[in-house]
């Protein structure tokens, strides 16, 4: 399990700094490594746009 970015991301980069375990990369719609992400949570309650959830 991980969590996802969806569409409604608008590239802003507030979460990339937030994850620990730096499972989050840039992008027109940023990525999670899903090998890497540890279903924290963290990045989800800090994006503005609410484009993150659970897989
Ligand atoms: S859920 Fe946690 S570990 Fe996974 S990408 Fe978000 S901040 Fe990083
Ligand atoms: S915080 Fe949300 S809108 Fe901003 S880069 Fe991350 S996923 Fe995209």
């Amino acid at each position: 399990m991980a969590y996802v970015i969806s569409e409604d991301c608008i590239a802003c980069g507030t979460c990339i700094d937030e994850c620990p375990v730096g499972a989050i990369s840039e992008g027109e719609i940023y990525k999670i490594d899903p090998d890497a992400c540890t279903d924290c949570g963290t990045c989800a309650d800090v994006c503005p746009t609410e484009a993150i959830h659970p897989a």
